[in-house]
């Protein structure tokens, strides 16, 4: 007998609609999809595992990973000379490990020569397991502007217009601009408050992706950029450092989404392999990131979760970055632990419009599920250390072993 319908039986269940836990729930599982989500008796057709002591919750979304980056303290010396295969090979690495974090879907905001596009294609075909992965083929910026050793150069209107309908053709899912310079500065000596694409480039280069049905995502770190991102109409301001009062409310506004990385600064702050000029803009844009998400927690901006793995010091791939910036919700913003479990999950789905099919445990969702050990909103760090990982139904990663209180009973 082939059972199809698995009960998940957990102490908690975060459904990502509720404010608070469900107390001794039942999660149902056919097909791939949530059946149903509630407290009560598992039904008598479904195995039954019973994992006990434990909190199952929507698998988590990072909203700003490069799965091709290795986290040198100069990643973009290192991507000037990686080949497409060994690029391929650390995406594919890193998508292993992102998903044993509990993150069942990704954004890539940017890989050298799209390589997170096929990448994307081939987990979606099923000849590699992997999260689910939002890729925005290559970033665009302008004619030396940040990451631009790697990335797609363009100038004045009629150019970017050329360069997201490039990108669109390759399979981009979104669109992703450079409006301001960086940490890591190009030869154009750029800080993270240079404006790069102008007013007029960025309004093309929207209205393109938009007029195809896809969103933009701006990386802005300075004020005057984050402004010209949100006037042309961007989705997702990236980073946001420099965010103000005036900008929060043209984001509320807008319903424009915020996706902070805090723990991408906090990495070249922390490390003695980073130029001391790169770790000074950095330890600026951290200070300003308290702001931020303070602001942003104020006006009710809607803020996502990403940790900008992969760049400089940046290594989510040797343990759970984004539990970090869920921390940083609650310790820098005032978020509750539940408003930070929300961020990393239904309001990420949003930003990346896939709110309806994942996000949340509700009928008719696809059953991306993780289970951590405890209660996940009294300890935060238990979201680094899934023991099950449930992607689309199919569980991708268990340890079963980690949960002392894990068995399993079959009904049939
Ligand atoms: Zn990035």
């Amino acid at each position: 007998l082939v059972v199809t319908k698995t009960a998940y039986k957990a102490r908690w269940i975060i459904d990502g609609v509720r404010d608070s836990e469900i107390a001794d729930g039942i999660l149902v599982v056919e097909d791939g999809n949530v059946v149903s989500v509630g407290g009560g008796q598992p039904p008598s057709d479904a195995q039954l595992i019973d994992l006990g002591n434990a909190t199952l919750l929507p698998g988590l979304i990072d909203c700003h990973v490069h799965l091709p980056f290795d986290a040198s303290a100069d990643p973009v010396d290192v991507l000037a000379r990686q080949s497409i295969p060994y690029g391929t090979m650390m995406a594919y690495k890193h998508a292993q490990i992102v998903l044993q974090s509990g993150v069942t879907t990704v954004r890539d905001v940017s890989s050298p020569h799209g390589i997170t596009l096929g990448l994307r294609d081939a987990i979606a075909a099923g000849v590699v397991t992997g999260p689910r992965i939002l890729s925005a083929g290559t970033h665009i910026s302008i004619t030396g502007g940040h990451g631009s050793v790697f990335g797609v150069e363009a100038d004045g209107p009629q150019e970017l217009r050329k360069a997201v309908r490039e990108q669109l053709k390759a399979g981009a899912d979104f669109i992703k601009l450079m409006e301001t310079g960086g940490v890591y500065s190009s030869g154009l000596r750029e800080t993270p408050d240079t404006v790069q694409l102008l007013l007029d480039e960025m309004r093309e280069a929207v209205e393109v992706a938009h007029r195809a049905g896809r969103k933009v995502a701006a990386h802005a770190e300075g004020s005057e950029g984050i402004a010209i991102s949100l006037e042309a109409g961007v989705d997702t301001i990236e980073h946001g450092n420099h965010l103000t009062e005036e900008l929060a409310k043209v984001m509320v506004k807008q319903g424009a989404f915020l996706v902070p990385t805090v723990s991408a600064f906090r990495a070249v702050v922390a490390s003695n392999d980073v130029p001391a000029e790169y770790r000074r803009a950095a330890a600026t844009l951290v200070d300003a990131s308290k702001n931020c998400l303070r602001i942003a927690k104020q006006f009710g901006v809607n803020v996502a979760t990403g940790t900008d793995s992969g760049t400089a010091m940046n290594m989510p791939w040797t343990g759970n970055y984004l539990v970090e910036e869920i921390k940083f919700l609650v310790e820098l913003g005032g978020f509750t632990p539940m408003e930070a479990v929300k961020s990393a999950t239904i309001v990420s789905a949003r930003a990346l419009n896939i709110d309806s099919i994942v996000g949340t445990l509700q009928e008719g969702k696809l059953a991306d599920v993780i289970a951590v050990k405890g209660n996940a909103l009294e300890s935060l760090d238990s979201l680094a250390k899934p023991f099950l990982v449930v992607r689309s139904g199919l569980p991708l990663y268990q340890d079963l072993a980690a949960s002392e209180v894990a068995r399993v009973a079959s009904r049939v």
